[in-house]
């Protein structure tokens, strides 16, 4: 029997990026450029006769632009895709209440190990950023619940114009898409175009990301010189230990409620998690995590299908840890500590936004604006992080692989369907382990 991935389960409305290698490359030469004139203003009154800080305010400003531009698309994405699994996947009742909680535990957990590394090292410590021009008096101040509260949508259009509104239009989401199912032959096509559509004008709004990469580089070289990018290689260290500690949980789970072993799980899986890392795409993964499952691992259907196609539309486990810790990282640079009720505002933020990072390359930046804005951190210094993130993104994407192939482990319980097989020769009638 053939365990091909059917064609109408490949996620097609993905378009494969292949700018990916040469945005490296151009985000490394942006890092230079802006380190070597960094330096120079930094080392002199005026250039050319201009003023130095304004030169350097300049830089600031623009390359908020190009942030504030990710951060307007962000919350149509999340509308779109989670309106499209919603009306496309097919869930029955008792399973989609069991998928929902091994999705939102792993989440949590995998936040939960991010902010207490974080806490624990505090590698923001080492660096001083500057705050931005903003006094601390223009910023709102408001509580955890009246957050909560402002996140009940006043209109429908309101939370999408307002791109700090991401739980609104999760709200909004998931109730048209659940409407939107009676009616899928008529709406797939125009939902999956919107879809396509949405990542297109993303992929434009990247290729400006050296830019801003070159802008915000030129301001912090030029302002603080190179003290935050020594505490970069210790943010790079400290995620890292989060996500092999999420990963250690995930072996721990596999062990406790699958009947694989850990060892067998991660030699079965291994061309997924390459393609994870070479790709820094889930979604693109997506249909070798679910042939690698059947045909190596030897998971039911169900189960694989379960957690690797419509789980893995909402769990990216990695991409919150990472959106946790990079929030954490930066306010301990601001020399700000985030209180309890702040780091809980980033652990509700954080699940939310990773649930809508789509599985495409660097997605968690864009869906990380609103982990910033929530509890008032300036979005511009996310792009400090782009000078990590080609590598970090990759390691986070070998994650959110991994949670779905764990999600997919447990719902097939502790019996392999080989073993129910023979078992159920033998004693016909016997209820499954
Ligand atoms: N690249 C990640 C993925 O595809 C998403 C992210 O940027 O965190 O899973």
């Amino acid at each position: 029997m053939s365990h091909e991935v059917p064609a109408d389960q490949v996620p097609e409305n993905i378009e494969h990026d292949p700018e990916g290698g040469s945005l490296f490359l151009q985000i490394f030469v942006s890092m230079a450029a802006g380190v070597a004139l960094g330096l120079l203003l930094g080392s002199r009154p005026t250039l050319l006769g201009l003023q130095t800080s304004s030169l350097l305010l300049f830089c600031q400003t623009a390359s908020k632009l190009v942030l504030q531009l990710l951060a307007a698309l962000a919350t149509p994405l999340i509308l779109v895709a989670v309106s499209h699994v919603l009306m496309t996947s097919d869930i029955k009742g008792k399973q989609a209440g069991r998928l929902v909680w091994l999705l939102i535990s792993n989440t949590l957990i995998a936040i939960f190990i991010g902010l207490l590394v974080m806490n624990i090292l505090q590698p923001g410590q080492f660096a001083k950023l500057p705050e931005p021009n903003v006094a601390k008096s223009d910023m709102p101040n408001v509580g955890v619940l009246d957050q909560m509260l402002n996140n009940i949508p006043k209109s429908l259009l309101g939370p999408l114009g307002d791109s700090n509104n991401v739980l609104g239009t999760i709200v909004i989401a998931v109730a048209f898409g659940i409407a939107m199912r009676d009616y899928r032959d008529k709406l797939e096509t125009l939902v999956e175009t919107a879809l396509k559509v949405i990542l297109r004008v993303i992929g434009w709004v990247i290729q400006l990301v050296p830019l801003a990469v070159f802008l915000t580089i030129t301001h912090v070289v030029g302002k603080e010189g190179f003290e935050p990018f020594v505490a970069l290689g210790g943010f790079t260290v400290t995620v890292l230990i989060g996500l092999f500690l999420q990963v250690s949980y995930y072996m721990a789970r596999i062990r406790i409620n699958s009947w694989p072993r850990p060892a067998q799980v991660l030699h079965a899986m291994r061309d997924a998690l390459v393609m994870a890392f070479s790709t820094g795409s889930s979604t693109i993964t997506m249909p070798v995590t679910f042939n690698c499952l059947r045909q190596k691992l030897g998971l039911r259907e169900q189960s694989a299908s379960m957690g690797a196609l419509v789980g893995a539309n909402f769990n990216n486990d990695g991409t919150a840890l990472y959106e946790a810790m990079a929030a954490l990282f930066i306010s301990q640079m601001l020399g700000r500590q985030l209180d309890l009720s702040q780091q809980l505002l980033v652990v509700i933020t954080s699940v939310v936004a990773s649930v809508g990072a789509a599985g495409i390359p660097r997605a968690g930046l864009v869906t990380m604006t609103l982990v910033f804005r929530a509890v008032n951190l300036p979005p511009e210094y996310i792009t400090i992080l782009f000078a990590v993130d080609w590598f970090l993104d990759r390691c986070r994407t070998m994650v959110n692989v991994m949670g779905d192939v764990t999600v997919s482990c447990i719902l097939d319980g502790k019996e392999s369907e080989e073993a129910e097989r023979i078992r159920q020769e033998i004693q016909p009638g016997f209820p499954a382990v």
